[in-house]
């Protein structure tokens, strides 16, 4: 029986869940703690995915996008192609603990934000904008075709079978501005119940948005499956009906209340890392095969 944090990608996974489980170790709750991790990589501009130094839209703006959700409650705080907050997680956080809202969006995000007493600031890094300008020259051609992007999502289980879900991205890089993907929406970019379990989302939110592949994650837990059963048949089932989602990488991982953890691709390339009682190990989750 254990305490598990599961998170996504190489580079960021790793200081998200070492950050969550030092503030859980610390007495922060679970909720605080995934937060607590996001906020750690939000921060810190070496990582393009989120936050300080995200990769913008095709304006130049970095619009984000964050969502949490509590598997006791079902609360959920979520906020929309907001410009300009840091952390961006902690103001979903504040739409869960002080608005009946699940989502605020936009320029209204950011007057909720600024009401607040958030930072507002420019979110440029010097590698967000020497990326801007190297996309803005080659324009529609390598990057554009390969749809680079980064979402920072993590799930935590804590005895006796509590579970959460929280979120935060820049999105697609050089997406229309307005745009905005699965990352802040509940049941697309994650989902939690204590009844069943907590999942998370990453890869082309379009793909992730249409086939709800949190909320499905979870209702396979539900159902009795355990949490890589239930990704996996989320995942299988988005390429049964849909093929060409193979071509482009979605991710759902997750834990269920008992304490398993599960991730499955659509294709090759996704780590995963995963924190049971401080022990934190990456693993090379395999594209699924029909
Ligand atoms: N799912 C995010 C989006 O489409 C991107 C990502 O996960 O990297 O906005």
């Amino acid at each position: 029986m254990s305490t598990v944090f599961v998170s996504t990608w190489l580079d960021a996974g790793k200081p998200c869940v070492q950050r969550a489980w030092q503030s859980y170790q610390s007495g922060s709750d679970l909720l605080t703690a995934c937060e607590e991790g996001l906020i750690a990589v939000e921060q810190d501009p070496a990582y393009q995915a989120i936050g300080l130094g995200g990769l913008p839209n095709a304006d130049g703006d970095q619009e984000l996008d964050a969502g949490l959700m509590d598997g006791t409650t079902l609360k959920v705080g979520a906020v929309c192609a907001v410009r300009g907050v840091l952390p961006v997680i902690s103001l979903a956080r504040k739409v869960m603990d002080e608005t009946p809202h699940v989502l605020i969006a936009g320029d209204q995000a950011r007057r909720f934000a600024e009401q607040h007493g958030f930072e507002i600031r420019n979110l440029h890094s010097e590698n967000s904008l020497k990326k801007f300008n190297d996309w803005r020259l080659l324009r529609r051609e390598a990057e554009v075709a390969h749809l680079t992007h980064d979402t920072v999502t993590i799930v935590g289980r804590e005895e006796p079978g509590h579970v959460v879900a929280a979120c935060s991205t820049s999105g697609l890089a050089w997406k229309l501005p307005g745009r905005v993907g699965d990352s802040p929406i509940v049941g697309a970019g994650y989902y939690a119940d204590d009844e069943a379990g907590a999942a998370g989302a990453t890869g082309l939110g379009e793909d992730i948005w249409r086939h709800m592949l949190s909320y499905r994650a979870v209702e396979n837990m539900r159902s009795g499956m355990n949490a890589m059963e239930s990704c996996q048949e989320a995942v299988r089932r988005m390429i049964r009906r849909e093929p060409r989602t193979a071509e482009h990488i979605s991710v759902v991982f997750g834990v269920s209340n008992k304490g398993d953890w599960g991730a499955a691709a659509s294709k090759d390339g996704f780590t995963a890392w995963v924190c049971i009682d401080g022990l934190i190990e990456s693993h090379q989750i395999p594209g699924e095969k029909l």
